[in-house]
């Protein structure tokens, strides 16, 4: 079974948001008072787990639970655990998640007993003062502990750095260089207008191009074709090895091989992160108990799955989408 968009796409990879509750409220993310949907809104972890194991028979080989924050939401390790059936079922390449850290410390271990194997964990800076400005509620130390002790339970580490002018543009050769210490990927990401925050986002916003630029003054960035199948370009830092990824929404449209598609927690299926466009899964999963509406939504939906985004970084200019990352999961 393969899920084929209008476009000849094909579509293996379903991002969950399990939750949009946070324990950080990052500035570039969320407004600090931000209103979450009401908890009887959501679908349950059965019902979660009903609809992605309809993605799964339909196609979909990689799973990625995220947020929100994916490890704040009650009971999720069981989610976890019933996901992983599909990996051992091998109708499931990858079941991963990407997660801000705070919690990883308590289920690192669980996480692997799962089946997961890869994380993403997002780290703006090294900075302890900084990162509480950054994430305003969160605390650097233990986000670090949490990093340890996944790479300690036998889970392979990758940095997401979102690259931030006059914040943490500073920093890049260090977080280059502990990545590379500690044996993590590191990827960068430039900001994308989703949701509205208390700042203008022109003033966040660095192109990946001047980061690369800062980064070939001291290293030799070798361009690779690798991919993963996602929308970062990589490169290989000859001194260290290791690989570091750009993801480059706005100086490189990033859309040609997109082969993903984003569930919310409340059952509403995103074919694309930065377009209005969106599914209800939710009234066909309840419809019955068996699948066969929400199977009929699923491929409804697919057959609408657009080109690519419409994101737009001016000054001044409304978000080119109103909901926040934390909605459809970054
Ligand atoms: N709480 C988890 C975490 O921190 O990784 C998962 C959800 S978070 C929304 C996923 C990723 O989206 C994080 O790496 C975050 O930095 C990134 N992100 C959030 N808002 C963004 C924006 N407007 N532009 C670019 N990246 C953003």
């Amino acid at each position: 079974m393969s899920m084929i968009d209008p476009f000849g796409r094909s579509v293996t990879y379903l991002r969950v948001s399990v939750t949009d509750r946070c324990d950080f409220r990052c500035v570039y993310c969320m407004a600090e008072n931000m209103t979450f949907l009401p908890k009887q809104d959501l679908l349950t972890l059965e019902e979660l787990d009903r609809v992605c194991s309809a993605f799964v028979r339909k196609g979909v080989r990689k799973l990625r639970l995220t947020g929100g924050e994916p490890l704040v939401r009650r009971d999720v390790m069981t989610l976890f655990h019933g996901l992983g059936r599909h990996l051992g079922q091998g109708t499931l390449d990858e079941l991963t998640l990407t997660t801000n850290g705070s919690q990883l410390d308590r289920f690192a271990g669980d996480l692997y007993k799962a089946g997961v194997r890869r994380l993403n964990v997002s780290l703006d800076t090294l900075d302890a003062e900084r990162f509480k400005k950054i994430t305003r509620w969160g605390r650097l130390e233990q986000v670090l502990t949490g990093i340890k002790a996944a790479k300690e339970a036998g889970l392979r580490v990758k940095i997401n750095t979102v690259a931030l002018k006059g914040v943490n543009q500073d920093e890049v050769h260090d977080l280059v260089s502990w990545c590379g210490e500690q044996g993590y990927d590191l990827t960068f990401i430039e900001t994308m207008p989703m949701g509205e925050i208390e700042e203008d986002r022109m003033d966040q916003y660095l192109p990946l191009t001047e980061v690369r630029g800062d980064l070939e003054r001291r290293w030799t960035l070798v361009d690779t074709a690798e991919t993963t199948g996602g929308p970062a370009r990589y490169v290989r830092v000859q001194e260290t090895g290791q690989r570091i990824g750009f993801i480059t929404p706005h100086t490189h449209n990033f859309c040609e091989l997109c082969n993903r598609v984003r569930l919310t927690c409340t059952g509403t299926l995103y074919m694309c992160l930065g377009q209005h466009d969106k599914a209800d899964l939710r009234a066909p999963l309840r419809a019955g108990k068996d699948d066969r509406a929400l199977e009929a939504a699923i491929d409804e939906a697919i057959g609408r799955k657009p080109k690519g985004h419409d994101f737009i970084m001016e000054r001044g200019h409304v978000p080119s989408v109103d909901r926040h990352m934390s909605v459809t999961g970054g």
